[in-house]
Formats: structure tokens, sequence, C-alpha cells
């Protein structure tokens, strides 16, 4: 029998990844956080001391050290670089601009969409990232392109860190979030787009409860 897929792409901070899980969840799905991959790239960069915008060759030649795994433990999602937990570490704010910045090196995202395609492959999931809809699972039944104002992004985000304890700063979050996704929307290589055939889902206005059922709707009335 085919698996089900389920493609979610979006920009930054949109609650792609939290509407995700808890559909995955309700539903019985395997969810995949392909921007958490980036993110284990990214560390691997920042960790081995290469400057990602000056010196893209240096990481290139040294791609096949970076080995990545999402593990379901407990039923949290947990994410390994070379065998080390590093869930936490990679949603730290260095993290979150170096895995926009390797994202554009078109090696990088060879490896890693081959990757996502075999995760695909055996499980029921929902996948979401920048790419899904249009290139890593082109055929998925779902597609969905989850969008919010960049100020509700940015609030969320201040929000989740500050409840976590986290000091931040709202204008630095919302320039970081500028940032990615002007760096996201104007790569050569599969650029942040929302595909022809996704659904929009602008959550702005919308609760998570409500996101979350929205989805929900869209993929019950493909399937
Ligand atoms: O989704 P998240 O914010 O964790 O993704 C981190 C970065 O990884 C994004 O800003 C984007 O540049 C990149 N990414 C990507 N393609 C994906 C997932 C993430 O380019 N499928």
């Amino acid at each position: 029998m085919k698996h089900i897929s389920v493609a979610v792409d979006g920009p930054a901070g949109a609650g792609k990844s939290s509407v995700s899980k808890a559909v995955a969840k309700d539903m019985g799905y395997t969810y995949i956080d392909t921007g958490a991959m980036y993110r284990a790239a990214a560390l691997f960069a920042i960790e081995n001391g290469i400057d990602i915008r000056g010196e893209r060759a240096a990481l290139i030649i040294r791609l096949d050290e970076i080995k990545i795994a999402l593990k379901n433990e407990n039923g949290a999602q947990r994410v390994y670089l070379n065998g080390k937990d590093v869930s936490e570490r990679i949603r730290q704010e260095d993290v979150s601009v170096g895995a926009s910045d390797v994202a554009v090196i078109p090696e990088v995202r060879v490896k890693l969409v081959a990757m996502q395609r075999e995760m695909a492959k055996t499980d029921d999931v929902i996948m979401d990232g920048r790419d899904i809809c249009s290139t890593v699972l082109p055929d998925a039944q779902v597609k969905i392109f989850l969008t919010a104002s960049v100020d509700a992004r940015a609030k969320r985000r201040y929000d989740e860190l500050t409840a976590k304890g986290v000091e931040c700063d709202y204008e630095k979050l919302k320039k970081d979030i500028e940032y990615r996704d002007k760096n996201d929307s104007e790569r050569e290589m599969s650029p942040l787009k929302k595909a022809d055939d996704a659904a929009l889902l602008d959550t702005t206005d919308l609760t998570f409860d409500e996101a979350v059922e929205r989805v929900k709707e869209l993929i019950r009335d493909v399937l």
C-alpha cells in the first residue's frame, strides 16, 4: 500500500512544526522536521569553525562527515548530529541564522533532500520545510503552505522563548525572521514559495487549535 505523505511548507515561525507535530500525533503519522536537518548541518559548521557565508567550499568538502539522525523518543523527536543529541542547541538563534545560510548551498540540499525522500518511503508522514511540496515530495497527497504575518511570527517566537525563560529582544527576532525570509525566498535552488497545487493556510488570526483543525480538515478532504 502506498504511504500517505502530507507536505507542509512556509516561512520561519509560521507554526509549521508545532502544528504538524500535533496533527501527526492525532492522526498517527510520523512527523519529520526537515528544518532540524539544516540546523544540524549549520551546527556542524559552527562547531568546526567554518564561516558558512565566507567558506562554502570548506563545508562542502566535509559534507560526508555530517551524520544526522532524527529519532522518536517517548513521543518527542530528538535530533542527533554525529551521535550527539543536539535537539536543544539547534534551536538557538545563531543556528537559526546559520541554517538559512547552509540552506542556500546546493550540495547541502542534494544530500538532505535524498535523506528526506528515504524517510517518507517507509511511513505515513507529515513533513515540514520550505521545498517539500515542490521538490522533496512532489507526489504528496496533501500539500499545504502555512504562513502568517511577520509580526505574528516574531511575536510567537518571542512568547515561546520568554516562556522558556530565554532572554530575547523582539526587534532582533523580527530582523532575524526577515533575514531568513529574504534568504529563503531569493536563493537559487528551491526557493521558498507556495507551490501552485498547495492549499494556502494563513494562521495570523487563528489560534493554535484552529490551525491544527484546518490542517486536519485539509487532510480529510483529500483522503
Ligand atoms: O524550519 P526551520 O526554521 O527550522 O528551518 C531552518 C532553516 O532551514 C530555514 O530558515 C531554511 O533556510 C532552511 N530550510 C530549508 N528547506 C527546508 C527546511 C528548512 O531551506 N526544507
